[in-house]
């Protein structure tokens, strides 16, 4: 309701990136970061591109833990920041330039500057694609976001639980409504298949994501389940895409990346 008139999106492309994409959520906890990481690691590695991916979650930046980057970046000549690679992956965060267990208390214009340098002031080379783990919400961070970046989509990552799909509905629309394409729905902890007797449990209840997707006319574009092993992966700084590539779980990562 906040967004009516047309909010202009800006015209400037990240030299040398062939394409900008956003992962989002309406509400934290999802696994919204664990979805964008894991999504990297399998584009880079398993689709074989040349992958960026950018920690815009200011508030709790998750990819120096699960990409287990620990060091601050280099500076060009030009000033300008160089991302840190690891697993194939060029990576960026707010959390290489904070201290690790610091709060992160910034008001709205500092968290805006800091969003702009994380974008404009790195120095990402050639990339087929940088994957983008936005903020959660719809807020002012959000929306400078995607004014900043030419985004070609954005990925909206929800449970299948009702309360987490209201907010990535209004997600999906913050993006329709600054123009920006929606490649479609993940559905993150679709079901838990039992370790024991393989029966699927839906914890979070069934397909909500893929119905939600289906009612507003967007792709659906895979499903992952809720799985000990990503957990751990991502506690480890290990994704489970190259802990264990050949497991059910990575192809599930592997076929959603190949969908994207
Ligand atoms: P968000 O970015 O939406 O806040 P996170 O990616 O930080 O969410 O995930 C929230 C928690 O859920 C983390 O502890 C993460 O390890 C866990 N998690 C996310 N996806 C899965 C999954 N498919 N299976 C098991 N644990 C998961």
């Amino acid at each position: 309701r906040g967004y009516s008139g047309t909010i202009k999106r800006s015209q400037l492309r990240l030299e040398g990136v062939k394409d900008v994409i956003a992962v989002a959520s309406g509400k934290g906890g999802v696994g919204k970061s664990t979805t964008a990481v894991n999504l990297a690691v399998a584009l880079a590695n398993k689709c074989q591109l040349r992958v960026g991916l950018l920690d815009a979650d200011v508030y709790g930046p998750s990819v120096p833990m699960m990409m287990k980057i620990d060091r601050k970046p280099d500076i060009t000549e030009d000033k300008k920041m160089i991302p840190i690679e690891n697993y194939g992956v060029k990576c960026m965060s707010i959390g290489f330039l904070v201290e690790k267990d610091a709060p992160i208390v910034w008001r709205g214009p500092m968290v805006m500057s800091a969003l702009a340098k994380m974008t404009r002031g790195v120095d990402w080379g050639n990339l087929d694609i940088l994957v983008v783990d936005m903020p959660p919400g719809t807020g002012d961070a959000q929306l400078t976001m995607t004014q900043n970046l030419q985004l070609s989509g954005a990925l909206i990552v929800s449970t299948p639980q009702d309360i987490a799909l209201l907010d990535a509905r209004r997600g999906a629309n913050m993006f329709s409504k600054v123009g920006v394409p929606i490649l479609g729905f993940v559905e993150n902890m679709s079901f838990f298949k039992c370790p024991h007797c393989g029966e699927p449990s839906f914890i979070f209840g069934k397909e909500g994501a893929r119905k939600a997707a289906a009612s507003m006319g967007h792709n659906f574009i895979g499903e992952i389940p809720l799985e000990v092993d990503v957990r751990k992966g991502s506690d480890e700084g290990i994704p489970v895409v190259i802990s264990a590539p050949d497991s059910a779980i990575s192809k599930a990562y592997g076929d959603t990346a190949q969908n994207v």
